[in-house]
Protein backbone atom coordinates (compact mmCIF):
# COMPACT_ATOMS: atom_id res chain seq x y z
CA UNK A 1 0.00 0.00 0.00
CA UNK A 2 2.77 2.62 0.72
CA UNK A 3 6.09 3.01 -0.97
CA UNK A 4 8.54 3.87 1.43
CA UNK A 5 8.85 2.53 4.87
CA UNK A 6 8.09 5.68 7.38
CA UNK A 7 4.55 5.83 7.23
CA UNK A 8 3.55 8.44 10.39
CA UNK A 9 -0.05 9.25 9.41
CA UNK A 10 -1.43 5.76 7.94
CA UNK A 11 -3.20 4.52 10.56
CA UNK A 12 -5.28 8.01 10.63
CA UNK A 13 -6.08 7.39 6.95
CA UNK A 14 -7.01 4.22 7.61
CA UNK A 15 -9.55 5.05 10.04
CA UNK A 16 -10.84 8.25 8.05
CA UNK A 17 -11.16 5.66 5.17
CA UNK A 18 -13.65 3.28 7.18
CA UNK A 19 -15.47 6.34 8.79
CA UNK A 20 -16.33 7.84 5.14
CA UNK A 21 -16.83 3.96 3.73
CA UNK A 22 -19.82 3.81 6.92
CA UNK A 23 -21.00 7.74 5.48
CA UNK A 24 -24.03 7.09 3.04
CA UNK A 25 -24.26 11.06 1.32
CA UNK A 26 -21.36 11.36 -0.81
CA UNK A 27 -22.66 14.40 -2.71
CA UNK A 28 -22.85 14.70 -6.39
CA UNK A 29 -20.48 14.83 -9.04
CA UNK A 30 -20.07 18.11 -11.08
CA UNK A 31 -22.09 17.89 -14.23
CA UNK A 32 -21.27 21.18 -16.75
CA UNK A 33 -19.39 18.77 -18.50
CA UNK A 34 -20.03 15.22 -19.42
CA UNK A 35 -16.41 13.94 -18.63
CA UNK A 36 -16.86 14.74 -14.87
CA UNK A 37 -20.59 13.38 -14.65
CA UNK A 38 -19.63 9.48 -15.35
CA UNK A 39 -17.51 9.69 -12.33
CA UNK A 40 -18.95 7.41 -9.66
CA UNK A 41 -19.52 9.61 -6.44
CA UNK A 42 -18.75 6.68 -3.91
CA UNK A 43 -14.70 6.64 -5.22
CA UNK A 44 -12.47 7.60 -2.12
CA UNK A 45 -9.06 8.04 -1.70
CA UNK A 46 -6.62 10.29 0.39
CA UNK A 47 -2.73 10.47 0.63
CA UNK A 48 -0.19 12.19 2.58
CA UNK A 49 3.20 13.04 1.31
CA UNK A 50 5.89 13.72 3.34
CA UNK A 51 8.94 16.45 3.71
CA UNK A 52 11.52 13.80 2.39
CA UNK A 53 9.41 12.85 -0.78
CA UNK A 54 7.62 9.65 1.41
CA UNK A 55 3.73 8.87 0.03
CA UNK A 56 1.23 6.58 1.12
CA UNK A 57 -2.42 6.51 1.21
CA UNK A 58 -5.40 4.49 1.24
CA UNK A 59 -8.71 3.87 -1.03
CA UNK A 60 -8.38 5.15 -4.53
CA UNK A 61 -4.79 7.01 -4.12
CA UNK A 62 -3.58 5.79 -7.01
CA UNK A 63 -6.32 6.76 -8.93
CA UNK A 64 -5.92 9.42 -11.79
CA UNK A 65 -9.01 12.37 -11.37
CA UNK A 66 -9.59 15.40 -12.66
CA UNK A 67 -7.44 18.23 -10.82
CA UNK A 68 -9.48 21.02 -12.05
CA UNK A 69 -9.01 24.18 -10.28
CA UNK A 70 -6.77 22.17 -7.91
CA UNK A 71 -3.99 23.14 -10.77
CA UNK A 72 -4.44 26.71 -9.79
CA UNK A 73 -2.04 26.49 -6.85
CA UNK A 74 0.69 25.67 -9.41
CA UNK A 75 0.42 28.21 -11.84
CA UNK A 76 -0.26 31.10 -9.27
CA UNK A 77 3.36 29.62 -7.65
CA UNK A 78 4.64 29.33 -10.72
CA UNK A 79 4.15 32.80 -12.00
CA UNK A 80 4.64 34.31 -8.90
CA UNK A 81 8.44 32.99 -8.94
CA UNK A 82 8.90 34.55 -12.15
CA UNK A 83 7.26 37.87 -11.27
CA UNK A 84 6.94 38.71 -7.91
CA UNK A 85 4.56 41.13 -6.31
CA UNK A 86 4.09 42.72 -9.54
CA UNK A 87 1.10 40.22 -10.13
CA UNK A 88 -0.50 41.75 -7.07
CA UNK A 89 -1.25 44.42 -9.32
CA UNK A 90 -3.06 42.57 -11.40
CA UNK A 91 -5.35 40.16 -9.48
CA UNK A 92 -6.26 40.75 -5.41
CA UNK A 93 -5.96 38.29 -3.14
CA UNK A 94 -9.61 39.10 -1.10
CA UNK A 95 -12.00 36.25 -0.65
CA UNK A 96 -15.23 36.81 -3.16
CA UNK A 97 -17.82 35.49 -1.44
CA UNK A 98 -19.22 34.59 -4.97
CA UNK A 99 -19.50 31.71 -7.39
CA UNK A 100 -15.94 30.77 -8.95
CA UNK A 101 -17.12 31.57 -12.15
CA UNK A 102 -18.88 34.73 -11.01
CA UNK A 103 -18.31 38.23 -13.33
CA UNK A 104 -19.84 40.44 -11.34
CA UNK A 105 -17.40 41.85 -9.12
CA UNK A 106 -15.39 42.32 -12.06
CA UNK A 107 -17.27 45.49 -13.27
CA UNK A 108 -16.71 47.59 -10.41
CA UNK A 109 -13.44 46.56 -9.96
CA UNK A 110 -11.79 47.29 -13.40
CA UNK A 111 -11.17 43.98 -14.74
CA UNK A 112 -9.09 42.81 -11.45
CA UNK A 113 -10.26 39.91 -9.93
CA UNK A 114 -10.83 39.30 -6.12
CA UNK A 115 -8.22 36.37 -5.69
CA UNK A 116 -5.97 34.14 -8.24
CA UNK A 117 -8.68 30.86 -7.19
CA UNK A 118 -11.68 32.25 -8.71
CA UNK A 119 -11.73 31.45 -12.23
CA UNK A 120 -11.33 35.47 -13.27
CA UNK A 121 -8.09 35.44 -11.37
CA UNK A 122 -7.16 31.89 -12.82
CA UNK A 123 -7.01 33.44 -16.11
CA UNK A 124 -4.96 36.51 -15.13
CA UNK A 125 -2.38 34.14 -13.60
CA UNK A 126 -2.33 31.79 -16.73
CA UNK A 127 -2.35 34.88 -18.93
CA UNK A 128 0.55 36.27 -17.06
CA UNK A 129 2.65 33.18 -16.96
CA UNK A 130 1.85 32.27 -21.01
CA UNK A 131 3.09 35.75 -21.80
CA UNK A 132 6.43 34.64 -19.55
CA UNK A 133 7.01 31.19 -20.92
CA UNK A 134 4.63 31.07 -23.93
CA UNK A 135 3.67 27.76 -22.65
CA UNK A 136 1.73 27.88 -19.53
CA UNK A 137 -0.24 24.71 -19.58
CA UNK A 138 3.48 22.99 -20.57
CA UNK A 139 5.05 24.80 -18.00
CA UNK A 140 2.66 23.61 -15.38
CA UNK A 141 2.56 19.72 -16.80
CA UNK A 142 6.55 20.21 -16.25
CA UNK A 143 6.28 21.09 -12.99
CA UNK A 144 3.92 18.84 -11.88
CA UNK A 145 5.67 15.62 -13.60
CA UNK A 146 9.03 16.90 -11.60
CA UNK A 147 7.78 17.26 -8.27
CA UNK A 148 5.45 14.21 -8.69
CA UNK A 149 7.98 11.75 -9.87
CA UNK A 150 5.64 10.98 -12.40
CA UNK A 151 6.50 11.30 -15.87
CA UNK A 152 3.21 9.87 -17.27
CA UNK A 153 1.05 12.45 -15.79
CA UNK A 154 -0.67 14.19 -18.56
CA UNK A 155 -3.73 16.45 -19.86
CA UNK A 156 -6.72 14.62 -20.30
CA UNK A 157 -7.41 15.67 -24.05
CA UNK A 158 -11.07 14.40 -23.46
CA UNK A 159 -11.97 16.47 -20.39
CA UNK A 160 -9.87 19.56 -22.27
CA UNK A 161 -12.33 19.66 -25.63
CA UNK A 162 -15.45 19.31 -23.48
CA UNK A 163 -14.22 22.24 -21.46
CA UNK A 164 -13.67 24.11 -24.43
CA UNK A 165 -17.23 23.09 -25.77
CA UNK A 166 -19.35 24.56 -22.58
CA UNK A 167 -16.29 27.41 -21.95
CA UNK A 168 -19.34 30.20 -22.59
CA UNK A 169 -18.47 31.71 -19.01
CA UNK A 170 -14.68 31.28 -18.93
CA UNK A 171 -14.82 33.43 -22.35
CA UNK A 172 -16.77 36.02 -21.45
CA UNK A 173 -14.74 36.58 -18.57
CA UNK A 174 -11.53 36.29 -20.27
CA UNK A 175 -12.93 38.90 -23.00
CA UNK A 176 -14.33 41.00 -20.22
CA UNK A 177 -11.37 41.16 -18.20
CA UNK A 178 -9.48 42.55 -21.88
CA UNK A 179 -11.59 45.05 -22.34
CA UNK A 180 -9.77 46.30 -18.98
CA UNK A 181 -6.91 45.73 -20.52
CA UNK A 182 -5.97 43.40 -17.75
CA UNK A 183 -5.32 40.17 -20.41
CA UNK A 184 -2.15 40.39 -22.53
CA UNK A 185 -2.71 37.53 -25.10
CA UNK A 186 -5.45 36.74 -27.48
CA UNK A 187 -8.08 35.17 -25.64
CA UNK A 188 -8.77 32.25 -27.62
CA UNK A 189 -5.01 31.13 -26.64
CA UNK A 190 -5.94 31.83 -22.99
CA UNK A 191 -8.55 29.86 -23.00
CA UNK A 192 -7.23 27.48 -24.82
CA UNK A 193 -4.06 26.88 -22.06
CA UNK A 194 -6.24 27.44 -18.96
CA UNK A 195 -9.07 24.25 -20.65
CA UNK A 196 -5.32 22.18 -20.85
CA UNK A 197 -4.58 23.45 -17.72
CA UNK A 198 -7.74 22.24 -15.79
CA UNK A 199 -7.74 18.83 -17.67
CA UNK A 200 -4.76 17.58 -16.12
CA UNK A 201 -5.48 14.06 -14.67
CA UNK A 202 -3.64 13.12 -11.65
CA UNK A 203 -3.33 11.13 -8.20
CA UNK A 204 -3.55 12.13 -4.95
CA UNK A 205 -0.26 10.60 -4.24
CA UNK A 206 1.03 12.56 -7.17
CA UNK A 207 -0.73 15.74 -5.92
CA UNK A 208 -0.04 15.34 -2.63
CA UNK A 209 3.81 14.91 -3.54
CA UNK A 210 3.39 18.03 -6.04
CA UNK A 211 2.54 20.33 -3.08
CA UNK A 212 5.11 19.49 -0.98
CA UNK A 213 7.18 22.68 -1.43
CA UNK A 214 4.52 24.67 0.23
CA UNK A 215 5.22 22.40 3.05
CA UNK A 216 9.00 22.98 2.76
CA UNK A 217 8.73 26.82 2.77
CA UNK A 218 9.34 27.22 -1.45
CA UNK A 219 11.53 24.73 -1.41
CA UNK A 220 11.12 22.06 -4.55
CA UNK A 221 11.50 18.27 -4.15
CA UNK A 222 15.39 18.70 -6.01
CA UNK A 223 16.32 20.95 -3.31
CA UNK A 224 15.94 24.31 -5.35
CA UNK A 225 13.96 26.83 -4.47
CA UNK A 226 10.41 28.00 -6.18
CA UNK A 227 8.96 30.56 -4.23
CA UNK A 228 10.58 32.66 -1.30
CA UNK A 229 9.86 31.42 2.24
CA UNK A 230 7.62 34.85 2.30
CA UNK A 231 6.08 33.83 -1.43
CA UNK A 232 4.90 30.40 0.08
CA UNK A 233 3.67 31.90 3.00
CA UNK A 234 1.39 34.19 0.79
CA UNK A 235 0.28 31.21 -1.54
CA UNK A 236 -0.48 29.37 1.61
CA UNK A 237 -2.62 32.12 3.08
CA UNK A 238 -4.91 33.10 -0.01
CA UNK A 239 -5.22 29.05 -0.01
CA UNK A 240 -6.59 28.93 3.30
CA UNK A 241 -8.63 32.50 2.68
CA UNK A 242 -10.06 32.02 -0.82
CA UNK A 243 -9.46 28.17 -1.59
CA UNK A 244 -12.16 26.20 -1.50
CA UNK A 245 -14.47 28.47 -3.39
CA UNK A 246 -17.21 30.47 -1.07
CA UNK A 247 -16.89 28.10 1.13
CA UNK A 248 -13.47 28.96 2.60
CA UNK A 249 -14.66 29.89 6.25
CA UNK A 250 -16.11 27.13 6.70
CA UNK A 251 -13.27 25.08 5.67
CA UNK A 252 -10.91 26.57 7.47
CA UNK A 253 -12.95 26.44 10.58
CA UNK A 254 -13.47 22.66 10.07
CA UNK A 255 -9.84 21.69 8.64
CA UNK A 256 -7.83 23.94 9.73
CA UNK A 257 -5.50 24.11 6.96
CA UNK A 258 -4.54 25.84 3.41
CA UNK A 259 -6.54 23.76 1.19
CA UNK A 260 -7.47 24.51 -2.55
CA UNK A 261 -10.28 22.46 -3.57
CA UNK A 262 -11.33 21.28 -7.70
CA UNK A 263 -14.56 20.68 -9.38
CA UNK A 264 -13.14 16.67 -10.12
CA UNK A 265 -13.79 16.19 -6.19
CA UNK A 266 -10.04 16.84 -5.26
CA UNK A 267 -8.37 18.57 -2.05
CA UNK A 268 -5.03 19.72 -1.78
CA UNK A 269 -3.97 20.47 1.99
CA UNK A 270 -0.72 22.01 3.17
CA UNK A 271 0.57 21.24 6.94
CA UNK A 272 3.40 23.50 7.02
CA UNK A 273 7.00 22.31 7.73
CA UNK A 274 5.27 18.57 8.46
CA UNK A 275 3.15 17.50 5.18
CA UNK A 276 0.81 17.78 2.47
CA UNK A 277 -2.50 15.99 2.16
CA UNK A 278 -4.36 15.03 -1.15
CA UNK A 279 -8.03 13.24 -0.93
CA UNK A 280 -10.07 12.83 -3.96
CA UNK A 281 -14.17 12.06 -3.78
CA UNK A 282 -16.18 12.92 -6.62
CA UNK A 283 -19.20 13.53 -5.32
CA UNK A 284 -19.28 17.70 -4.49
CA UNK A 285 -21.98 19.89 -1.74
CA UNK A 286 -23.79 22.67 -3.12
CA UNK A 287 -20.52 25.22 -3.10
CA UNK A 288 -18.80 22.76 -5.29
CA UNK A 289 -16.37 20.89 -2.74
CA UNK A 290 -15.61 17.02 -2.03
CA UNK A 291 -18.06 16.14 0.60
CA UNK A 292 -16.15 13.02 1.62
CA UNK A 293 -12.42 15.09 1.03
CA UNK A 294 -14.10 18.09 3.46
CA UNK A 295 -15.26 15.56 5.74
CA UNK A 296 -11.98 13.24 5.78
CA UNK A 297 -9.56 16.39 6.03
CA UNK A 298 -11.74 17.56 9.07
CA UNK A 299 -11.03 13.72 10.47
CA UNK A 300 -7.44 13.65 9.74
CA UNK A 301 -6.54 17.38 11.44
CA UNK A 302 -9.00 16.54 14.30
CA UNK A 303 -7.24 12.70 15.29
CA UNK A 304 -3.84 14.76 14.82
CA UNK A 305 -4.28 17.72 16.38
CA UNK A 306 -2.26 19.26 12.86
CA UNK A 307 -3.39 22.11 11.86
CA UNK A 308 -1.90 25.95 11.33
CA UNK A 309 -4.20 27.13 14.34
N1 LIG B 1 -12.23 24.13 -15.48
C1 LIG B 1 -13.18 24.57 -14.56
C2 LIG B 1 -13.82 25.86 -15.02
O1 LIG B 1 -13.14 26.81 -15.28
C3 LIG B 1 -12.56 24.69 -13.20
C4 LIG B 1 -13.62 24.50 -12.26
C5 LIG B 1 -13.14 24.29 -10.86
O2 LIG B 1 -12.52 23.25 -10.54
O3 LIG B 1 -13.41 25.16 -10.06
O4 LIG B 1 -15.01 25.95 -15.13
Amino acid sequence: MATTSSLTYLPVLERIAEEVDRTPGRGRPADYIPALAACDPRRFGMAVAELDGTVYGVGDWRQPFSTQSITKVFTLALDLAREGDELWEHVSREPSGNPFNSLVQLEYENGIPRNPFINAGALVVTDRLQTRTGDAAGELLTFLRAESGNPELDFDREVAASEATHGDRNAALGHFMASYGNIDNPVPVLLDQYFRQCSVAASCADLALATTFLARHGIRADGTRLLTRSQAKQVNAVMLTCGTYDAAGDFAYRVGLPGKSGVGGGIIAVVPGRCTLCVWSPGLDERGNSVAGVAALDGFTTLTGLSVF
